[in-house]
């Protein structure tokens, strides 16, 4: 199995997997860049509208038998799917690292994994679907509340997760008996086009799963597809609101994983050398780009010059670097561009006042490394601490109470990810449950499991990815009211 088209050469990307067939597009092609140099890896025969239409025809005609199939059927194909990931983790830690520069183990040795466990835990959840009662509700009937899968799902995935979003939005749909047409991010097609061919093999049926690269037009003509029942999208806010903004007119369901600018707040009784570690973790891990790094760290103004020192000191010891490299901890950014733009926020950081105590500069060389970067003194309203820059840098402020520090906390568009650090239970509880946002940990940053739902409030966007929760995201309620006995016809709203 591969991602080339049968004779061509390689390098060539099919651009799409369609009724369990992968074949090259019939848009634009594109040339992929690998992060870490620059160059040219290969080309992609991109996805067009024109191939949305035909991949909705496909899963619009898998919908009924594959929503037929008992949940136990649904969950033996995505449990075998997710051994098949497993046995193919050198070629898709491969292609993965080739078009997002992480470094090898971070994808081979956590990514891969924790996708293979999501996909377990959709295949468990898809036979424990129930609903949520049956009973005599109204005298004379019995009423059964049932929960259906939508139909045709599509599904629009960023760049900086390939395989793991792509996985977020399969597993919960095809578990709830969806069928989907999925689009990846065009800078990183390869994996979620090898997720595709796996689930073939895996026994998926032809059209349950379909894939079509390109960028916001294919995203657009699936949303504007009246086969396709529900969007579900993540990626920055511009992309979320484009996508809710289309499926109003058609009264779609969208389901919307955006952006975030996740708050540290950081007490005064923390462990300080501990919370400085986790955050320069928390803040360069998959080099920034991640929607629940850690961004704005709020620090008590009495230990502010102690957790400088030690954040500085922590950050400038991750080493970035070649993604082969087995010693290195961050790769380059996805490209050259992002990087700059990147630069550009710290650049104007700077500019607007801001202090660098590690980090800030542009590397010579190629591909789009960036230094971690530690930024202090911006002021609450500057761009670089309201918006998401999605690249290794982190901006500490100080606070002087505990309502300060929540108020700074919210102060912001997003509400995805946020995190409390103290030696006092009360406090952390006390602070958690004043945060406006989807996740808060106490003492870390960023861990997560397919058990927990992950999702935002605000800009962040709303609906939950992983857990049950996700599943019932993609399924609606039907109320099934059975007659058992005769009743008067005009007596319909008589309250029980
Ligand atoms: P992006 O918005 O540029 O693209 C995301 C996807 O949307 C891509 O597939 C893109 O082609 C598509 N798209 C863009 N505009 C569209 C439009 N008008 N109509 C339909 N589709 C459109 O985002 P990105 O740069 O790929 O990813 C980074 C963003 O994703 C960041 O903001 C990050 O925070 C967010 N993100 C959020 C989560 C989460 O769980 N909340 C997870 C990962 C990434």
């Amino acid at each position: 199995m591969t991602n080339q088209i049968p004779g061509q050469t390689p390098g060539q990307i099919p651009g799409l997997h369609v009724d369990g067939v992968s074949r090259p597009g019939s848009g634009t092609a594109a040339s992929l860049l690998d992060p870490a140099t620059g160059a040219v890896t290969s080309v992609v025969a991109q996805g067009s509208p024109d191939d949305v239409r035909t991949a909705v025809d496909a899963a619009a005609a898998a919908f009924p038998a594959w929503s037929a199939r008992t949940a136990g059927e649904r969950a033996r194909m995505l449990l075998r799917l997710a051994d098949l990931l497993e046995a193919d983790a050198e070629a898709l830690t491969a292609l993965e690292v080739a078009e997002t520069g992480k470094p090898v183990p971070v994808f081979r040795d956590g990514e891969l994994p924790f996708g293979a466990d999501n996909l377990r835990f959709f295949a468990g959840a898809a036979r424990s679907l129930e609903g949520t009662g049956a009973g005599v509700l109204s005298e004379g009937f019995t009423s059964m509340l049932v929960r259906r899968p939508l139909g045709v799902v599509a599904g629009i995935a960023p760049w900086n997760f390939p395989l793991v979003m792509a996985i977020w939005k399969v597993g919960p749909a095809l578990a709830a008996g969806n069928t989907m047409v999925l689009k990846p991010a065009p800078q990183t097609p390869s994996t979620t086009l090898r997720l595709a061919e796996l689930a073939a093999q895996a026994g998926l049926p032809p059209g349950v799963l379909n894939v079509v690269t390109g960028g916001a037009d294919v995203g657009q003509a699936l949303v504007a597809d009246p086969r396709v029942a529900m969007v579900s999208v993540t990626g920055s806010p511009g992309a979320g609101r484009a996508v809710m903004e289309s499926a109003s007119s058609a009264t779609k369901r969208v389901h919307l994983e955006l952006g975030g600018k996740a708050p540290a707040l950081v007490f005064a009784d923390a462990d300080l050398p501990v919370a400085a570690g986790a955050l320069a973790m928390a803040s360069t891990y998959n080099s920034g780009q991640d929607c629940t790094a850690a961004t704005r760290v709020y620090v008590e103004r009495t230990v502010a010059d102690e957790l400088a020192r030690l954040l500085a000191e922590r950050m400038a010891a991750v080493t970035w670097g070649d993604p082969h490299d087995p010693a290195t901890d961050i790769g380059p950014l996805v490209s050259v561009e992002h990087r700059d733009r990147v630069h550009g926020f710290v650049t104007r950081a700077v500019e607007a006042g801001a202090e660098v105590l590690t980090g800030g500069e542009v590397p010579a060389g190629p591909g789009g490394y960036y230094p971690p970067t530690l930024l202090r003194g911006a002021a609450q309203d500057a761009e670089i601490v309201q918006q998401e820059v999605f690249g290794p840098v982190l901006v500490l402020s100080g606070f002087d109470s505990e309502d300060e520090a929540v108020a700074l906390a919210n102060d912001s568009a997003y509400g995805l990810a946020s995190s409390v650090w103290t030696g006092d239970v009360g406090k952390a509880l006390r602070v958690a449950h004043r945060i406006e946002a989807g996740v808060t940990w106490v003492n870390d940053h960023l861990p997560i499991a397919s058990e927990a739902p992950h999702g935002g409030v605000k800009g962040s966007g709303f609906g939950k990815d992983m857990s049950h929760e996700a599943v019932l995201e993609y399924t609606v309620t039907q109320h099934v009211m059975l007659k058992h006995a005769a009743r008067d016809a005009h007596d319909s709203f008589r309250p029980a």
